[in-house]
């Protein structure tokens, strides 16, 4: 299980990335591997998105591939 407290929140498409991942990958840690958007620990609150296409909620964030989300980012 992931650990919360490694999760990335990106600023520009919300996604969270752990950061462990990204230290193995030995990607950058403050760049989101999906939008190239800046990486923040400031975050709060998750959706797991596992199915975009029936989430209503997922619609509303404009959220296009499963994954999880920050709720609220700072
Ligand atoms: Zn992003």
């Amino acid at each position: 299980m992931t650990d919360v407290k490694n999760l990335l929140a990106c600023r520009n498409c919300k996604m969270l990335t752990d950061s462990e991942a990204l230290k193995a990958a030995k990607v950058s840690l403050t760049e989101c591997p999906q939008c190239r958007g800046q990486l923040t620990k400031d975050w709060q609150g998750y959706l797991a998105v596992v199915d975009f296409e029936k989430s209503e909620i997922a619609k509303t964030m404009g959220i296009s591939k499963n994954g999880k989300y920050a709720l609220k980012v700072r």
